[in-house]
Formats: structure tokens, sequence, C-alpha cells
């Protein structure tokens, strides 16, 4: 094992803590993973990284000045956001590459998981620099574990997009393209998460089981488990949602013989024409009841939803 080396042999692995705090911090830069909301969920090498480092490239330099004011790390911080990454990735590169030991931390979490640091990992691979992950908390994955579901196959999305007709398509468009069931792990905020599981519901039907894990690690933390249903039924009923949260989606693929079908709106118009008798604009005003969203918005998924080949909507607008 070189004196610089970051990675120990196994052999070498119970004296390794030991030696470890003993070395000087080898050349390159440093991902490292801080809490993503209890101050415990840090390891001991991301603290020696982060008293070690020549430098530490923060997200939000007030907020990681916190962690490190707790830990009684002194090492100084530049900003680092995705506005600035670029260029600040060609002076920390220049840095790194006259031997420099640079950390990078977002404000919770891993950086680069929704969160810069991509960049600069980038940036100093192609210059040759060594670039060491240091694992810790993340919330998409701390969600997965503790949800209850498949874990095996899991695909993260990270955020969807905030606009609403964006944020559908790109559903439908993961909905399309699933062979196999999967867990699919969303990031998204407390004042989108109707409208969110609202178009969940629209995808995969509102007894799709989700969960979704509230701030996790941090006092409030809950797991919210369900059919789409009912989670949204549960939100609906608090005065104000909060938090930081993350959605699992059991999300099936469209399944081929009803391809035609494929919007779980069409399949309820199509149930409630048969069923209750509905005309097309009566089920729809039915089904915005049932989900608690507008008519207008229905109608632009519906109109969506109605492709050449498919069911067409002789629905005129609300
Ligand atoms: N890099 C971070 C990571 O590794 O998880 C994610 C950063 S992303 C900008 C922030 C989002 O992660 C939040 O909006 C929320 O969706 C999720 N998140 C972060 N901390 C969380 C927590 N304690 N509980 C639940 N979700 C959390």
């Amino acid at each position: 094992m070189s004196k610089f080396s970051e990675q120990p042999s196994q052999d070498a692995a119970d004296d390794h803590v030991h030696e470890a705090a003993m070395r000087p911090l080898a050349p390159g830069l440093y991902l490292v993973a801080t809490p993503i909301g209890n101050l415990e969920d840090i390891t001991l090498r991301a603290l020696r990284v982060l008293k070690s480092a020549d430098r530490i490239a923060c997200e939000d330099t007030r907020q990681t000045q916190k962690l490190l004011n707790y830990y009684g790390i002194t090492t100084l911080t530049v900003s680092m956001h995705e506005h600035n990454e670029a260029e600040r990735a060609v002076q920390l590169v220049d840095a790194l590459k006259n031997g420099g030991r640079i950390a990078v931390v977002s404000d919770a979490g891993m950086p680069g998981i929704s969160d810069p640091g991509t960049h600069l990992a980038q940036a100093a691979i192609a210059a040759g620099v060594p670039v060491y992950s240091v694992p810790g908390a993340n919330a998409a994955l701390n969600a997965l574990v503790a949800s209850g579901l498949d874990t095996q196959r899991f695909l993260f999305e990270g955020f969807l997009p905030a606009k609403m007709n964006a944020r559908l398509t790109r559903l439908q468009a993961l909905h399309a393209s699933l062979t196999e069931p999967l867990t699919l792990v969303l990031y998204e905020a407390p004042h989108r998460i109707v409208e969110t599981l609202a178009d969940v519901a629209a995808v995969w039907g509102a007894g799709c089981r989700i969960v979704l894990a509230r701030e996790l690690t941090k006092l409030h933390e809950e797991f919210l488990r369900g059919t789409v249903d009912e989670v949204s039924g549960q939100l609906r009923e608090r005065d104000r949602i909060r938090g930081e949260m993350v959605l699992l989606i059991e999300a099936q693929p469209a399944s081929p013989d009803n391809a035609h079908l494929r919007s779980p709106l069409l399949e309820r118009i199509a149930e409630l024409e048969k069923t209750e008798g509905l005309k097309e604009m009566d089920a729809l005003k039915h089904i915005a009841r049932e989900r608690g969203v507008s008519k207008s918005e229905l109608y632009r998924e519906l109109q969506r939803s109605s492709r050449p080949g498919g069911r067409s909507s002789g629905a005129k607008r609300p």
C-alpha cells in the first residue's frame, strides 16, 4: 500500500482506522457525503477528510459551516453551486493538478446526486486526478431500504420537472419505457406532492402502491405507505404538508395487450361509461372529484392521452 493511498488492502483493514488517522491525506478530489438531517450520520473517514483537505467546496458555505462548527473543523471553504460549478471546476482542477486535496460537499447527502459535484468529478478525471467517494447518507437509498418495496430493481429519477405538463409527460415516458416492474425513486417538494400523486394515479392508477418517506433521520421522520389514493387522502387531511420527502412508486410496466389504453384516465372513463352509463364529460367530472383535481387539468390530460390509433376524445373543453 502506498503511503498516500486512500484504499487499504483487506488484510490491513483492522489497523486501517488508526493508521489512516495518522497518515497525510492523499492528493485528489474527495466527494464527501454529509448528514441528511441527523448530524451523527457522518463517517469517521468523512470527518478526517474534511479536517485534512486543503479546501472544502460547498454548495452553500453557511450551511456547511454549521456542520464544520459542530465537529470543530476549521478547513477553509469555497462555494460551488449549480450556477458556478463550471468556472469553479477550472480553478479547483488547477489546484488538484498541483497536488491539492479538495473535498466536495453538498447541503446534505451525496454530492452529485441531484446536487453539484458531477461536473467537477468529470473535470478531475479528465485531468488525470484521483477521485474518491467518501460514503454516507443519501435520501434515496435510505428511503428505499426502509420502504418495504422491491430493492432488487429500482430506478432513481431524482426531481421530476416542476411544470405540470412536463411532469406528467415524464411519468408517462417512464411508464412506457419499463419492461419489468421496479421501484421508482423520486425527490419531490412538499408543495408539489399532491399534484405529483395525481399524476402518478393518472399513469399507474389510483391503486398503485407507493411509499412517501418524509424527514428521514430527523425528529419527525415518517413513512406513509399505501395506495396512491390512500396516501393522497392522508396528505389532504393535513393543514400543511411540510418537510423533505422521497416518493417511491411500485411501478408496473405498461401491459402489451392493452397498450391502446395505456392511460389509466382513459381506462377509468371507459369503466364509468360502461358501469354508470356516464357521458365522457360527466365521467371526467366524476374522476376530477375522485382525484381532487380540476376538470381542466383532467381535460388536458385527456387530450394528451387521445393519440392517433388510440381512443379519440369527443369531449368539449370544459
Ligand atoms: N444529495 C442529496 C442526497 O444524496 O440525497 C439530495 C439532494 S436534493 C437537492 C434534496 C432532496 O432530497 C429533497 O428535496 C428531498 O426530496 C430529498 N431529501 C433530502 N433529505 C431528505 C430527508 N431527510 N428526508 C427525506 N427526503 C430528503
